[in-house]
């Protein structure tokens, strides 16, 4: 009896233990013909890109050829966590290649948020972060915003390029890529995956009219955001699926705000002024002076404090405290990567802290909104 190893579609060697690895394919798939793994088998059927992920060494490693070739590479950003979804240690990956920056779930915004501020806002982000971009475009994968704004700029930059869709794990890039795949590909069409050299990782390239690619990479693991620690259950609720309600707080220094178990906010010194936060609606937001927040966390995390609920707070890691000093005369946003921000509405200076847990970036920024 013969016996398959690889996968007809990609080439990777198959295996039926692990669902979340690459090669996996059901037992009973095997007697079928051709014998694909499930990701291919998901790509043809379900029109499905890729949920295997990666952390970004290996990312790395895996793509660092791209920059001596000619490419444009697409990326991705999650505008409810902008910094946390940069990449910003992309440049190697990039080489002299253009960029095309696409910002999605704009959706989440409030209605009211004007574009043309957000783009300038985010041209001024990249910019800090060395990042040159040919284009800026918003959209929303999931609501089919903007989507054509970004077949118009993929087209008009990729000139005889390959076009690299990359991305961290969580910003809609598997969202937006098959919406890609339906616009520019002939279903029918075979879908090539390429495998690279010492590597186990093959990358999905949809076939374009003139025999260049789109190519789709493994979403990059980004540990410091929160979305990424916490269990399944309670990403469904960090992450807003609606237009963000900011919800303001007249505090006094000396009070503080919960985020369920997840985050402390501490208002130490500065006058009477209002904080908006921009969080997912599921989040809880309590209230209390700073000198009981310790003896109330330690009371009632997990309960009145949650999520996460008693069952998962094991698995969060400890919160640490993060001092920020907000400057006179600036408004700024105090990001707790893949939470959502606090934005600090007065010009007058104030000493924060925010309790995190241990590896999720806490920064603060010019204003978004
Ligand atoms: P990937 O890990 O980058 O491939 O991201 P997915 O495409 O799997 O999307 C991650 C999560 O973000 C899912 O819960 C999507 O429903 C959600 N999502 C994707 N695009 C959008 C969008 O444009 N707006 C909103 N609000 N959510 C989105």
């Amino acid at each position: 009896i013969e016996t398959i190893n690889h996968c007809a579609g990609c080439g990777v060697l198959l295996q039926t233990e692990d669902k979340s690895k690459l090669g996996f394919i059901p037992a009973e798939a095997l007697q079928k013909e051709p014998v694909i793994c499930q990701r291919c088998y998901r790509i043809k059927h379900y029109n499905e890109s890729s949920s295997i992920t990666l952390q970004q060494d290996d990312f790395l490693k895996l793509l660092g050829h791209v920059g001596q070739t000619k490419a444009l590479v697409v990326k991705i950003v999650d505008i409810f966590d902008f910094e946390g979804s940069m990449l910003s240690s992309l440049g190697r990956f990039v080489g002299t290649n253009p960029v095309l920056l696409v910002v999605n779930k704009i959706d989440l915004l409030p209605k009211v948020t004007n574009a043309n501020k957000i783009i300038n806002w985010v041209q001024r982000r990249a910019k800090e972060a060395n990042l040159k971009v040919v284009d800026i475009v918003l959209c929303s994968a999931k609501k089919n915003i903007g989507f054509d704004r970004v077949i118009t700029a993929v087209q008009e930059h990729r000139g005889d390029r390959d076009v690299y869709v990359v991305g961290a794990t969580n910003v809609g890039k598997s969202t937006l890529i098959n919406r890609l795949i339906s616009d520019y590909s002939d279903l029918e069409a075979e879908l090539t995956t390429s495998q690279y050299p010492g590597t186990t990782l093959d990358l999905v390239k949809i076939p374009l009219d003139d025999g260049r690619f789109i190519v789709d990479t493994p979403g990059i693991v980004h540990l410091h955001r929160l979305t990424e620690v916490v269990k399944k259950r309670d990403l469904a609720r960090i992450m807003p699926d609606k237009p963000l309600k900011p919800v303001v707080f007249q505090l006094n220094e000396q009070q503080t705000l919960f985020f369920g178990a997840l985050a402390r906010f501490d208002f130490i010194k500065g006058e009477h002024q209002s904080f908006t936060c921009y969080t997912s609606n599921a989040i809880q937001i309590h209230r209390t002076k700073l000198e009981r927040a310790d003896d109330l966390y330690a009371d009632h995390k997990g309960v009145m404090l949650a999520p996460p609920n008693e069952a998962d707070l094991d698995e969060l890691p400890p919160l640490v405290k993060h001092g920020l000093n907000i400057p006179k005369g600036k408004q700024m946003d105090v990001l707790i990567s893949g939470l959502g921000w606090i934005k600090v509405n007065s010009l007058a200076g104030s000493q924060l802290a925010v309790h995190a847990p241990k590896g999720i970036k806490v920064i603060t920024r010019e204003s978004l909104i």
